[in-house]
Protein backbone atom coordinates (compact mmCIF):
# COMPACT_ATOMS: atom_id res chain seq x y z
CA UNK A 1 0.00 0.00 0.00
CA UNK A 2 1.11 3.42 -0.77
CA UNK A 3 -0.25 7.07 -0.25
CA UNK A 4 -0.51 9.25 -3.36
CA UNK A 5 -2.07 12.44 -2.92
CA UNK A 6 -4.98 14.11 -5.07
CA UNK A 7 -5.26 17.64 -6.43
CA UNK A 8 -8.45 19.63 -6.30
CA UNK A 9 -8.93 23.07 -6.66
CA UNK A 10 -9.32 25.25 -3.26
CA UNK A 11 -9.25 28.59 -1.55
CA UNK A 12 -7.60 31.18 -3.12
CA UNK A 13 -5.15 33.88 -1.27
CA UNK A 14 -4.51 36.57 -3.20
CA UNK A 15 -2.05 36.17 -6.60
CA UNK A 16 -2.23 32.97 -5.50
CA UNK A 17 -2.87 29.50 -6.61
CA UNK A 18 -3.78 27.08 -3.99
CA UNK A 19 -4.86 23.28 -3.92
CA UNK A 20 -5.99 21.08 -1.37
CA UNK A 21 -4.65 17.36 -0.99
CA UNK A 22 -5.67 14.58 -0.17
CA UNK A 23 -4.14 11.28 0.83
CA UNK A 24 -6.20 8.65 -0.64
CA UNK A 25 -4.92 4.93 -0.74
CA UNK A 26 -4.07 2.63 -3.84
CA UNK A 27 -3.26 -0.84 -4.35
CA UNK A 28 -0.06 -1.96 -5.21
CA UNK A 29 -1.26 -3.43 -8.24
CA UNK A 30 -2.07 -0.39 -9.52
CA UNK A 31 1.12 1.62 -8.82
CA UNK A 32 2.43 1.47 -12.12
CA UNK A 33 -0.70 2.59 -14.11
CA UNK A 34 -0.56 5.93 -15.80
CA UNK A 35 -4.19 5.89 -15.95
CA UNK A 36 -5.29 5.76 -12.30
CA UNK A 37 -2.36 8.17 -11.22
CA UNK A 38 -3.60 10.42 -14.12
CA UNK A 39 -6.87 11.19 -13.04
CA UNK A 40 -6.28 11.09 -8.82
CA UNK A 41 -3.26 13.65 -9.49
CA UNK A 42 -5.27 15.41 -11.48
CA UNK A 43 -3.83 15.49 -14.65
CA UNK A 44 -6.15 14.44 -17.77
CA UNK A 45 -9.10 13.05 -17.82
CA UNK A 46 -12.05 11.50 -20.78
CA UNK A 47 -15.46 12.42 -20.96
CA UNK A 48 -17.88 9.66 -22.71
CA UNK A 49 -19.43 12.72 -24.04
CA UNK A 50 -16.16 14.13 -26.23
CA UNK A 51 -15.33 10.26 -27.02
CA UNK A 52 -12.71 7.39 -26.21
CA UNK A 53 -9.57 7.67 -26.57
CA UNK A 54 -9.91 11.70 -26.65
CA UNK A 55 -8.56 12.86 -23.22
CA UNK A 56 -8.26 16.05 -22.16
CA UNK A 57 -5.59 17.88 -20.10
CA UNK A 58 -6.65 19.30 -16.77
CA UNK A 59 -4.33 22.33 -15.77
CA UNK A 60 -1.38 20.24 -13.74
CA UNK A 61 -1.28 17.92 -16.43
CA UNK A 62 -1.26 20.76 -18.95
CA UNK A 63 1.85 22.32 -17.59
CA UNK A 64 3.53 19.23 -17.71
CA UNK A 65 2.97 18.52 -21.24
CA UNK A 66 3.78 22.74 -21.65
CA UNK A 67 6.77 22.39 -20.39
CA UNK A 68 7.57 18.93 -22.59
CA UNK A 69 6.90 20.59 -25.34
CA UNK A 70 8.88 23.84 -24.71
CA UNK A 71 12.07 21.37 -23.61
CA UNK A 72 11.63 19.78 -26.68
CA UNK A 73 11.64 22.60 -29.01
CA UNK A 74 14.64 24.83 -26.98
CA UNK A 75 16.35 21.34 -28.01
CA UNK A 76 15.56 21.73 -31.86
CA UNK A 77 16.52 24.94 -31.79
CA UNK A 78 19.63 24.45 -30.12
CA UNK A 79 20.52 21.37 -32.61
CA UNK A 80 19.45 23.53 -35.68
CA UNK A 81 16.05 22.75 -36.46
CA UNK A 82 13.67 25.13 -37.78
CA UNK A 83 9.68 24.98 -36.71
CA UNK A 84 6.67 25.08 -38.56
CA UNK A 85 2.83 24.85 -38.55
CA UNK A 86 0.98 22.49 -40.77
CA UNK A 87 -2.55 21.94 -40.89
CA UNK A 88 -4.00 18.35 -39.49
CA UNK A 89 -6.13 18.35 -42.51
CA UNK A 90 -5.31 17.69 -46.06
CA UNK A 91 -6.93 16.46 -49.38
CA UNK A 92 -7.05 12.72 -50.24
CA UNK A 93 -4.77 13.25 -53.05
CA UNK A 94 -2.06 14.25 -50.40
CA UNK A 95 -2.20 10.57 -49.13
CA UNK A 96 -2.50 8.98 -52.39
CA UNK A 97 0.88 10.56 -53.55
CA UNK A 98 2.84 9.66 -49.73
CA UNK A 99 1.52 6.11 -50.41
CA UNK A 100 -0.52 6.47 -47.40
CA UNK A 101 -3.88 5.55 -49.02
CA UNK A 102 -3.12 2.49 -50.59
CA UNK A 103 -0.60 1.11 -47.43
CA UNK A 104 -2.04 2.93 -44.01
CA UNK A 105 -5.81 3.66 -44.73
CA UNK A 106 -6.87 0.80 -42.01
CA UNK A 107 -5.72 3.33 -39.31
CA UNK A 108 -6.75 6.43 -41.07
CA UNK A 109 -10.35 8.21 -40.49
CA UNK A 110 -12.77 8.23 -43.33
CA UNK A 111 -12.26 10.77 -46.03
CA UNK A 112 -14.66 13.93 -45.31
CA UNK A 113 -16.98 14.70 -48.76
CA UNK A 114 -16.24 18.39 -48.92
CA UNK A 115 -17.86 19.66 -52.32
CA UNK A 116 -16.11 18.23 -54.91
CA UNK A 117 -13.07 16.83 -52.97
CA UNK A 118 -12.06 14.72 -50.18
CA UNK A 119 -10.06 15.83 -46.80
CA UNK A 120 -9.00 13.60 -44.16
CA UNK A 121 -7.53 14.09 -40.57
CA UNK A 122 -3.65 13.60 -41.42
CA UNK A 123 -2.21 9.70 -40.38
CA UNK A 124 1.10 11.77 -40.18
CA UNK A 125 3.13 15.14 -40.87
CA UNK A 126 5.68 13.51 -43.09
CA UNK A 127 3.55 14.95 -46.16
CA UNK A 128 2.78 17.96 -45.62
CA UNK A 129 6.60 18.46 -44.81
CA UNK A 130 7.63 17.32 -48.06
CA UNK A 131 5.30 19.82 -49.57
CA UNK A 132 6.85 22.32 -46.96
CA UNK A 133 9.83 21.42 -48.36
CA UNK A 134 9.11 21.48 -52.49
CA UNK A 135 7.42 25.06 -51.90
CA UNK A 136 10.92 26.81 -52.24
CA UNK A 137 13.80 25.71 -54.25
CA UNK A 138 16.72 24.53 -52.28
CA UNK A 139 20.59 24.84 -53.01
CA UNK A 140 23.00 21.80 -51.87
CA UNK A 141 24.29 24.77 -49.02
CA UNK A 142 21.09 24.68 -47.11
CA UNK A 143 21.17 21.01 -46.65
CA UNK A 144 20.50 19.30 -44.25
CA UNK A 145 17.59 21.31 -43.79
CA UNK A 146 16.14 20.48 -40.42
CA UNK A 147 12.05 21.22 -40.58
CA UNK A 148 10.02 20.44 -36.60
CA UNK A 149 6.80 20.58 -35.76
CA UNK A 150 5.10 19.31 -32.81
CA UNK A 151 1.67 18.70 -33.97
CA UNK A 152 -1.72 16.94 -34.46
CA UNK A 153 -2.21 13.83 -36.13
CA UNK A 154 -5.35 11.17 -35.96
CA UNK A 155 -5.68 7.15 -35.72
CA UNK A 156 -9.08 5.82 -36.12
CA UNK A 157 -8.35 3.52 -33.16
CA UNK A 158 -10.95 1.01 -32.62
CA UNK A 159 -12.53 2.37 -29.26
CA UNK A 160 -12.12 -1.58 -27.67
CA UNK A 161 -8.70 -1.27 -27.63
CA UNK A 162 -8.67 2.76 -26.06
CA UNK A 163 -7.28 3.93 -22.98
CA UNK A 164 -5.32 6.35 -21.15
CA UNK A 165 -2.87 8.54 -23.33
CA UNK A 166 -0.93 5.23 -24.11
CA UNK A 167 -4.10 4.13 -27.20
CA UNK A 168 -5.68 7.53 -28.62
CA UNK A 169 -7.54 8.39 -31.80
CA UNK A 170 -5.69 12.16 -31.55
CA UNK A 171 -1.96 12.66 -31.34
CA UNK A 172 0.49 15.52 -30.70
CA UNK A 173 3.37 14.04 -32.17
CA UNK A 174 7.38 15.49 -31.93
CA UNK A 175 7.83 15.07 -35.47
CA UNK A 176 11.04 16.42 -37.73
CA UNK A 177 12.27 15.94 -41.23
CA UNK A 178 15.52 16.16 -42.27
CA UNK A 179 16.29 17.00 -46.11
CA UNK A 180 19.45 15.97 -47.02
CA UNK A 181 22.51 14.46 -49.08
CA UNK A 182 22.89 10.78 -48.90
CA UNK A 183 26.56 11.43 -47.89
CA UNK A 184 24.75 13.19 -44.45
CA UNK A 185 22.58 10.97 -43.31
CA UNK A 186 25.00 8.49 -41.00
CA UNK A 187 25.78 11.77 -39.43
CA UNK A 188 22.21 13.36 -38.89
CA UNK A 189 21.02 9.90 -38.16
CA UNK A 190 23.76 9.49 -35.20
CA UNK A 191 22.63 13.08 -34.36
CA UNK A 192 19.08 12.53 -33.83
CA UNK A 193 20.21 9.14 -31.39
CA UNK A 194 22.25 11.69 -29.39
CA UNK A 195 19.19 13.87 -28.83
CA UNK A 196 17.42 11.07 -28.02
CA UNK A 197 19.65 10.45 -25.75
CA UNK A 198 19.93 13.77 -23.94
CA UNK A 199 16.27 13.97 -23.54
CA UNK A 200 15.88 10.72 -21.63
CA UNK A 201 18.76 11.71 -19.27
CA UNK A 202 16.67 15.01 -18.61
CA UNK A 203 13.44 13.44 -18.34
CA UNK A 204 15.08 10.44 -16.29
CA UNK A 205 13.93 7.66 -19.15
CA UNK A 206 15.67 4.83 -19.52
CA UNK A 207 14.90 2.91 -23.00
CA UNK A 208 14.81 -1.23 -22.72
CA UNK A 209 16.42 -1.37 -26.51
CA UNK A 210 16.96 -0.38 -28.93
CA UNK A 211 15.25 -2.38 -32.46
CA UNK A 212 16.06 -2.29 -35.94
CA UNK A 213 12.87 -2.49 -37.44
CA UNK A 214 12.69 -4.05 -40.80
CA UNK A 215 9.46 -5.25 -42.94
CA UNK A 216 8.03 -8.22 -42.83
CA UNK A 217 6.00 -10.68 -45.16
CA UNK A 218 2.59 -8.68 -46.20
CA UNK A 219 1.43 -6.23 -48.76
CA UNK A 220 1.98 -3.16 -46.16
CA UNK A 221 5.47 -2.22 -47.36
CA UNK A 222 6.04 -0.44 -50.52
CA UNK A 223 7.97 -2.21 -52.99
CA UNK A 224 11.37 -1.05 -53.86
CA UNK A 225 13.96 -3.52 -52.67
CA UNK A 226 17.14 -1.67 -53.48
CA UNK A 227 16.12 1.31 -51.46
CA UNK A 228 15.24 -0.98 -48.42
CA UNK A 229 18.73 -2.53 -49.14
CA UNK A 230 20.47 0.83 -49.30
CA UNK A 231 18.55 2.71 -46.00
CA UNK A 232 18.70 -0.60 -43.67
CA UNK A 233 22.49 -1.11 -44.50
CA UNK A 234 22.97 2.97 -43.38
CA UNK A 235 20.65 2.91 -40.15
CA UNK A 236 22.93 -0.72 -39.41
CA UNK A 237 25.65 1.27 -39.68
CA UNK A 238 24.42 4.28 -37.79
CA UNK A 239 23.83 1.38 -34.60
CA UNK A 240 27.00 -0.48 -34.90
CA UNK A 241 29.14 2.80 -34.71
CA UNK A 242 26.84 3.86 -31.98
CA UNK A 243 28.13 1.41 -30.15
CA UNK A 244 24.44 0.73 -28.42
CA UNK A 245 23.17 -2.73 -28.01
CA UNK A 246 20.44 -3.42 -30.72
CA UNK A 247 17.94 -6.26 -32.40
CA UNK A 248 16.94 -6.71 -35.52
CA UNK A 249 12.97 -7.24 -35.51
CA UNK A 250 11.23 -8.01 -39.07
CA UNK A 251 7.91 -6.68 -39.55
CA UNK A 252 7.87 -3.79 -37.66
CA UNK A 253 9.08 -0.70 -40.64
CA UNK A 254 6.96 1.90 -41.24
CA UNK A 255 5.57 1.12 -45.20
CA UNK A 256 8.16 3.53 -46.47
CA UNK A 257 11.35 2.17 -45.00
CA UNK A 258 13.21 0.67 -41.89
CA UNK A 259 13.60 2.52 -38.90
CA UNK A 260 15.92 2.33 -35.48
CA UNK A 261 13.09 2.50 -32.49
CA UNK A 262 14.22 3.09 -28.96
CA UNK A 263 11.63 0.88 -26.90
CA UNK A 264 10.08 1.91 -23.39
CA UNK A 265 8.91 -0.89 -21.23
CA UNK A 266 5.75 0.42 -18.89
CA UNK A 267 4.87 -1.22 -15.06
CA UNK A 268 3.05 -3.70 -16.27
CA UNK A 269 5.84 -4.98 -18.67
CA UNK A 270 4.75 -3.54 -22.12
CA UNK A 271 7.15 -2.50 -24.68
CA UNK A 272 6.25 -0.07 -26.84
CA UNK A 273 7.87 2.56 -28.99
CA UNK A 274 8.85 6.09 -27.81
CA UNK A 275 11.25 7.21 -30.15
CA UNK A 276 12.34 6.83 -33.52
CA UNK A 277 14.73 7.33 -36.70
CA UNK A 278 13.95 6.34 -40.03
CA UNK A 279 15.88 6.74 -43.27
CA UNK A 280 13.40 7.37 -46.26
CA UNK A 281 14.28 7.08 -49.79
CA UNK A 282 10.33 6.71 -50.82
CA UNK A 283 8.58 10.06 -50.10
CA UNK A 284 11.38 12.15 -51.73
CA UNK A 285 10.67 10.10 -55.19
CA UNK A 286 7.10 10.50 -54.53
CA UNK A 287 6.95 14.10 -54.24
CA UNK A 288 9.42 14.54 -56.70
CA UNK A 289 11.67 16.49 -53.91
CA UNK A 290 15.20 17.85 -55.31
CA UNK A 291 17.95 20.16 -54.22
CA UNK A 292 20.34 22.06 -56.70
CA UNK A 293 23.89 20.71 -56.45
CA UNK A 294 27.40 22.30 -56.81
CA UNK A 295 27.40 20.93 -60.73
CA UNK A 296 24.08 23.32 -60.78
CA UNK A 297 21.99 20.37 -62.02
CA UNK A 298 19.19 18.55 -59.64
CA UNK A 299 19.42 15.98 -57.48
CA UNK A 300 17.47 13.99 -54.56
CA UNK A 301 17.59 14.63 -51.54
CA UNK A 302 17.22 11.64 -48.49
CA UNK A 303 13.94 12.35 -46.08
CA UNK A 304 15.06 11.50 -42.65
CA UNK A 305 12.43 11.17 -40.16
CA UNK A 306 12.70 11.44 -36.65
CA UNK A 307 10.80 11.59 -33.28
CA UNK A 308 12.94 12.57 -30.03
CA UNK A 309 9.99 11.75 -28.11
CA UNK A 310 7.46 10.17 -30.18
CA UNK A 311 4.46 11.67 -29.12
CA UNK A 312 3.54 13.53 -25.91
CA UNK A 313 0.83 11.63 -24.91
CA UNK A 314 3.06 8.20 -24.96
CA UNK A 315 5.79 10.40 -23.27
CA UNK A 316 3.81 11.93 -20.80
CA UNK A 317 1.73 8.55 -20.15
CA UNK A 318 5.59 6.70 -19.55
CA UNK A 319 6.75 9.68 -17.37
CA UNK A 320 4.11 9.29 -15.29
CA UNK A 321 4.22 5.64 -14.26
CA UNK A 322 8.30 5.91 -14.38
CA UNK A 323 8.22 8.54 -11.63
CA UNK A 324 5.23 7.45 -9.72
CA UNK A 325 3.39 10.96 -10.72
CA UNK A 326 6.94 12.86 -8.81
CA UNK A 327 8.51 13.99 -11.67
CA UNK A 328 12.15 15.51 -12.11
CA UNK A 329 11.61 19.51 -11.05
CA UNK A 330 11.69 21.48 -14.11
CA UNK A 331 8.76 19.02 -14.96
CA UNK A 332 6.58 19.09 -11.97
CA UNK A 333 3.46 20.90 -11.63
CA UNK A 334 3.96 22.49 -8.78
CA UNK A 335 7.94 22.86 -7.79
CA UNK A 336 8.17 24.36 -4.76
CA UNK A 337 5.11 24.10 -1.86
CA UNK A 338 5.54 27.27 1.20
CA UNK A 339 4.65 26.06 4.81
CA UNK A 340 4.61 28.87 6.94
CA UNK A 341 4.62 27.24 10.00
CA UNK A 342 2.26 29.51 11.77
CA UNK A 343 -0.23 32.17 10.30
CA UNK A 344 2.24 35.11 11.36
CA UNK A 345 4.88 33.92 8.51
CA UNK A 346 1.88 34.35 6.05
CA UNK A 347 2.89 37.53 4.91
CA UNK A 348 6.89 35.77 4.62
CA UNK A 349 4.96 32.78 2.77
CA UNK A 350 3.54 35.17 0.39
CA UNK A 351 6.94 37.38 -0.44
CA UNK A 352 8.15 34.11 -1.72
CA UNK A 353 5.70 32.64 -3.67
CA UNK A 354 5.74 36.56 -5.18
CA UNK A 355 9.94 35.81 -5.62
CA UNK A 356 9.41 32.37 -7.49
CA UNK A 357 6.88 33.33 -9.64
CA UNK A 358 9.50 36.40 -10.55
CA UNK A 359 11.54 33.78 -11.48
CA UNK A 360 9.56 30.86 -13.51
CA UNK A 361 9.52 28.69 -10.65
CA UNK A 362 6.07 27.24 -9.91
CA UNK A 363 5.05 27.71 -6.30
CA UNK A 364 2.12 26.99 -3.94
CA UNK A 365 1.64 28.15 -0.27
CA UNK A 366 0.29 24.94 1.77
CA UNK A 367 -0.55 27.55 5.18
CA UNK A 368 -1.75 26.37 8.76
CA UNK A 369 -5.58 26.06 8.00
CA UNK A 370 -4.58 22.76 6.09
CA UNK A 371 -3.33 20.72 8.96
CA UNK A 372 -0.43 20.42 11.49
CA UNK A 373 3.12 20.93 9.22
CA UNK A 374 3.80 17.09 8.99
CA UNK A 375 0.45 16.75 7.59
CA UNK A 376 1.02 18.95 5.28
CA UNK A 377 4.75 18.09 4.75
CA UNK A 378 3.06 14.29 3.69
CA UNK A 379 0.48 15.74 1.44
CA UNK A 380 3.05 17.71 -0.50
CA UNK A 381 5.63 14.34 -1.04
CA UNK A 382 5.33 14.58 -5.05
CA UNK A 383 6.64 18.08 -4.65
CA UNK A 384 9.80 18.68 -5.28
CA UNK A 385 10.89 21.05 -2.79
CA UNK A 386 9.16 22.10 -0.01
CA UNK A 387 10.18 25.43 1.88
CA UNK A 388 9.18 25.65 5.92
CA UNK A 389 9.39 29.07 7.44
CA UNK A 390 9.22 29.24 11.34
CA UNK A 391 9.63 32.19 13.18
CA UNK A 392 13.15 32.27 13.63
CA UNK A 393 13.68 31.80 9.25
CA UNK A 394 11.23 34.67 9.11
CA UNK A 395 13.03 37.45 11.27
CA UNK A 396 16.24 36.19 9.44
CA UNK A 397 14.74 36.17 5.93
CA UNK A 398 15.73 32.31 5.60
CA UNK A 399 13.78 29.44 4.70
CA UNK A 400 13.99 25.47 6.22
CA UNK A 401 14.65 23.44 3.12
CA UNK A 402 13.21 20.02 2.93
CA UNK A 403 13.44 17.51 -0.60
CA UNK A 404 11.26 14.81 -1.98
CA UNK A 405 13.90 12.18 -1.28
CA UNK A 406 13.57 13.28 2.27
CA UNK A 407 16.55 15.36 2.64
CA UNK A 408 16.36 18.45 4.82
CA UNK A 409 18.98 21.27 4.66
CA UNK A 410 19.86 24.21 7.19
CA UNK A 411 18.20 26.77 6.96
CA UNK A 412 19.70 29.17 4.33
CA UNK A 413 18.83 32.83 3.11
CA UNK A 414 15.91 32.76 0.78
CA UNK A 415 17.84 34.28 -2.53
CA UNK A 416 20.63 31.21 -2.35
CA UNK A 417 17.52 28.38 -2.07
CA UNK A 418 16.46 30.07 -4.78
CA UNK A 419 18.52 30.70 -7.05
CA UNK A 420 20.11 27.12 -7.02
CA UNK A 421 16.51 26.05 -7.28
CA UNK A 422 16.08 28.05 -10.47
CA UNK A 423 19.93 27.02 -11.42
CA UNK A 424 19.22 23.25 -11.46
CA UNK A 425 16.07 23.80 -13.30
CA UNK A 426 17.53 25.84 -15.73
CA UNK A 427 19.79 22.51 -16.44
CA UNK A 428 17.07 20.16 -16.73
CA UNK A 429 18.70 18.38 -13.63
CA UNK A 430 17.18 15.29 -12.30
CA UNK A 431 19.16 15.91 -9.13
CA UNK A 432 17.12 17.70 -6.63
CA UNK A 433 19.94 19.16 -4.76
CA UNK A 434 23.60 20.06 -5.73
CA UNK A 435 25.45 18.72 -3.15
CA UNK A 436 28.87 20.25 -3.98
CA UNK A 437 26.84 23.23 -3.55
CA UNK A 438 25.31 22.90 -0.44
ZN1 LIG B 1 7.80 11.52 -41.10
Amino acid sequence: MTDVFVRSPGASAPGLRLAVTRPVVREETAMHDHRKLGRELGLFDTDPLIGAGLPYWLPDGATVRHTLEEYIRAVERRAGYRHVYSPVLGKRELYEISGHWAHYSDDMFPAMDLGSEQVVLRPSLCPHHAVIYRSRSHSYRELPLRMAELGGMYRSELSGVLGGLTRVRGIQLNDAHIFCTLDQVAEEAQAALELIRQAYEALGITPSRYRLSLPGPGGKYVAAPEKWQRSTALLTDVLDRSGLPYEAAEGEAAFYGPKIDVQVTDGAGRESTLSTVQVDFHQPEQFDLHYIGANGSKHRPVMIHRSIIGSVERAVAHLIEQHGGAFPAWLAPTQLVILPITDAELPNAEALARQCTDLGLRAEIAGPERGSLGARIREARLVPYQAVIGAKEAADDHVAMRLRDGRRLDPQPVSNVLSDIAALIAAHSTNLWNDAAS
